[in-house]
């Protein structure tokens, strides 16, 4: 049987696989072909892993015992900030080339052993910080659907692996919206668990008490699928949360969807794309579904909250990359002199400027007027939060303000595109899970470019967000 990729779910793989219209292998080396073929110009993979057919081979002996399971026998991908025990993980940066993972991920240790199949790993922006991988010290990753433009970011490799008709799904990690922007600027499926139901242990961190890895994937049933795999409690993550301690959650026939109308209606979102998420809402309300116009009064504040409170964590986190630990290091003088050349030549500009901002906002004079009370205001929108989804179930939105932009388009202008965050960054401070899900597309340049709408819901509610994200499809079809 022909091996059409351009269609293929993970659903209709393993149902494939199954049957045995194909095997493991040759799927393998269908998706290794179009990586070949692809990659140069898209610049998704930072690397195939060279053990990807004989991980198929073993996946092909397990079906052949019988064994079946929904990821077993599966391409997939991860962000090369993930760690693959023996294979290298670099999180786009210079400061860690040629580093070898000495451990396995909790993520990617349990796609394994669903029997999935680890093609390589992906480009990003430097240590997942920004939003169209342009970052990446290992070159820019092109958008499949226009080349000329970005795919999103920090995880637009793991998007355009998906969406460039290779792997059938990647994982990427969110810290403010690294997940559910490349999906929606590439035409797919991602989703950013609600913080703690997937293990961080093995992922390196950026802003720790925002970062959750989450699943890409072409459809909401192939994302579902992926994370009910990678979620639940590890021992080897404290911020895990105990599956016993996790509400019950079925999704439901309709839902009650709240709309921040003021914040949709900002300045900055593109015309367009606010008519494809009108018109996506009224299709909703058409089906049944209840819509809430909702006032967020500290939604607005949400960017600036994560613009003080990322830059803290990061500071603090990249501070073991000392040219000592781990990974490059440029020998001076003094022991100081190493630090600092190893620091300086390892890190790019984006990375250095967050390292900056985040010192400054924890300094002893400052720290009180930035970290400190973006503190507050943290607590203050997760209680709006908290209140609103007592009175509805879902808070929808756009999922960025604007489709794929141009290579180059917003570089000379960091404020320009931390706005991309607009809409993401506010499930990251709070903890709740947000999923993107194509919703059309808009034209530019004559082109047809998609966009997404953007779901969150109460923590550990992922079902509804399925359940939501299936009726979208629906009624895009
Ligand atoms: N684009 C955001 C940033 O630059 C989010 C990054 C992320 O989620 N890793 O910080």
């Amino acid at each position: 049987m022909k091996i059409e990729l351009t269609t293929m779910t993970i659903q209709s793989a393993h149902e494939a696989l199954v049957r045995g219209d194909f095997t493991s292998r040759a799927l393998t080396e269908a998706v290794l072909e179009v990586i070949a073929a692809k990659n140069p110009e898209i610049n998704a993979f930072a690397e195939v892993f060279d053990d990807a057919l004989a991980q198929a081979d073993a996946a092909d002996a397990r079906l052949a015992r019988g064994e079946r399971a929904p990821l077993l026998g599966i391409p997939l991908a991860i962000k090369d900030n993930m760690l693959f025990i023996g294979h290298k993980a670099s999180s786009g940066s210079k400061i860690l080339e040629g580093y070898v993972s000495p451990y396995t991920s909790t993520a990617v240790e349990r796609l394994l052993k669903a029997g999935a199949i680890i093609v390589g790993r992906t480009n990003m922006d430097e240590f997942a910080m920004g939003s169209s991988s342009e970052t990446c010290a290992y070159g820019v990753v092109k958008n499949p659907l226009d080349v000329s433009r970005v795919p999103g970011g920090s995880s637009g490799g793991s998007a355009a692996a998906v969406a460039m008709d290779s792997v059938l799904g990647s994982l990427g990690s969110d810290t403010g919206g690294s997940i559910r922007q490349p999906a929606a600027l590439c035409g797919i499926v991602g989703l950013k668990p609600t913080y703690g139901a997937v293990s961080r242990y093995g992922l390196m961190a950026m802003g720790s008490s925002l970062d959750q890895i989450g699943p890409f994937a072409r459809t909401v049933d192939d994302v579902e699928a992926l994370f009910s795999v990678i979620a639940g409690k590890d021992p080897l993550d404290g911020t895990s949360i105990e599956d016993e301690d996790k509400p019950y959650v079925l999704p439901k026939h309709s839902y009650r969807i709240g709309v921040p109308e003021s914040f949709v209606n900002m300045e900055g979102v593109d015309d367009d794309v606010r008519e494809r998420f009108s018109s996506m809402i009224e299709m909703l309300k058409n089906a049944g579904h209840t819509i809430v116009p909702i006032e967020m009064p500290t939604l607005p504040l949400a960017l600036a909250i994560y613009y003080i409170l990322m830059p803290a964590e990061v500071s603090s986190n990249l501070a073991r990359f000392d040219g000592v630990r781990f990974g490059l290091r440029k020998e001076g003088a003094k022991l100081l002199d190493t630090y600092m050349q190893t620091r300086g030549e390892g890190f790019g500009a984006e990375v250095r400027r967050r390292i900056l901002l985040g010192t400054y906002v924890l300094s002893a004079g400052y720290y009180d007027a930035y970290y400190n009370k973006a503190v507050l205001v943290r607590r203050k929108l997760t209680d709006e939060f908290k209140a609103i989804l007592k009175d509805v179930d879902l808070i929808a939105t756009p999922t960025s303000p604007s489709p794929a932009f141009k290579i180059g388009e917003k570089t000379a202008d960091p404020l320009k595109m931390y706005l991309e965050d607009i809409f993401t960054v506010s499930a990251n401070i709070t903890g709740v899970p947000g999923i993107s899900v194509p919703n059309g597309t808009v034209v530019r340049d004559g082109k047809d470019l998609p966009v997404g709408i953007q779901f969150m819901a109460d923590h550990f509610h992922e079902p509804y967000l399925f359940g939501i994200g299936k009726d979208v499809e629906r009624l895009s079809k």
